[in-house]
């Protein structure tokens, strides 16, 4: 009778955990055996939505304490669940926003992303007035935001569309991406191999690849933190907005909404008939970028 590791060697459909286990433990295990026993753990973990209470709260501890020693701050790794009966939306009026790109820099801030290099999560495009906004390719994200708002010009942020329908997810070969309960679609960076086939499929150009560690100064580090959100990422995984998950699962808005002092950004639950989101859908003339690509974007501009 052939043994477990025998069976598993002969499965045609390797996954990636018995990919790692067989493949890489030949190979690696000799790099591995000099590593840590928290990256010893973290090499063997389950995908997220793999792992029983007791892994997933022991994954999360293990990462509190390994973040902390790291940042010499107190963190907190939570893995909040969907909340029922919530499908979450975002509405931006165009005609509000003035291109000062404080989302942008509060995004920075509230989850974590790379100083050096950079990596923005929201990009604010500049288009000429009079141009076809939808067009994206006729727009610039160079322009001074010290000068804000430019006679002629008018701004419209982009990041993650949280897509219904996202062709990101289907071309993962390892599903280390997938879209979540209350349509956040997320990553386990953990299982993350950095093939970067999803960022080629996002017609969005809404995710970011860390070619190298990620330079996040410990003191400007945010220690509360998700694991699928904003929690430190390692080099070589791919991230992207979440609509600041470790917020918006708690009741809070996310940090771009309420940092913007227009007030252009607007979110909520689309599934509440008397939330301001849902209001916007249904009154106002709402946009959705590319919608030839039956994406179905969850993000709708207004005006
Ligand atoms: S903070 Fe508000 S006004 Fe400024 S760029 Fe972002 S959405 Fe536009
Ligand atoms: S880079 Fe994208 S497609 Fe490749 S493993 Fe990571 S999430 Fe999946």
């Amino acid at each position: 009778m052939p043994n477990e590791n025998e069976n598993k060697c002969a499965d045609k459909n390797l996954d990636r955990r018995r990919f790692l286990k067989s493949a890489a433990v030949g190979a690696a295990g000799l790099a591995l055996s000099s590593c840590s026993s928290s990256s010893f753990q973290a090499f063997f973990q389950d995908h997220f939505r793999e792992m029983d209470k007791d892994e997933l709260l022991s994954t999360l501890k293990r990462m509190e304490e390994e973040y902390s020693k790291k940042y010499g701050k107190k963190f907190t790794v939570s893995a909040e669940a969907p909340i029922d009966e919530t499908l979450f939306g975002y509405g931006l009026d165009i005609s509000r926003c003035i291109g000062c790109r404080r989302c942008v820099y509060a995004c920075v801030e509230e989850n974590n992303q790379s100083r050096d290099p950079q990596i923005h999560w929201i990009s604010v495009l500049r288009f000429k007035k009079g141009d076809k906004w939808m067009d994206l390719e006729n727009s610039t994200k160079y322009y001074d935001p010290e000068k804000v708002p430019e006679d002629g010009y008018f701004y419209v942020p982009i990041a993650c569309q949280q897509c219904e329908n996202p062709p990101c997810t289907k071309v993962c070969p390892v599903q280390a991406t997938w879209k979540e309960p209350d349509g956040i679609v997320v990553v386990d960076y953990n299982w993350c191999i950095g093939c970067r086939y999803c960022m080629a499929a996002c017609p969005y150009g809404a995710r970011h690849f860390n070619l190298t560690d990620p330079g996040l100064p410990a003191e400007e580090v945010n220690p509360k933190t998700h694991y699928l959100g904003n929690r430190p990422r390692p080099r070589g995984v791919v991230e992207k907005c979440t609509f600041c998950i470790q917020r918006t699962r708690k009741g809070l808005y996310p940090a771009c909404s309420e940092i913007c002092p227009m007030g252009a950004r607007k979110f909520g639950n689309i599934l509440d008939p008397e939330s301001e989101i849902r209001y916007l859908i249904d009154k106002k003339r709402v946009f959705r970028l590319k919608e030839d690509l039956n994406t179905l974007p969850k993000f709708y501009y207004f005006i």
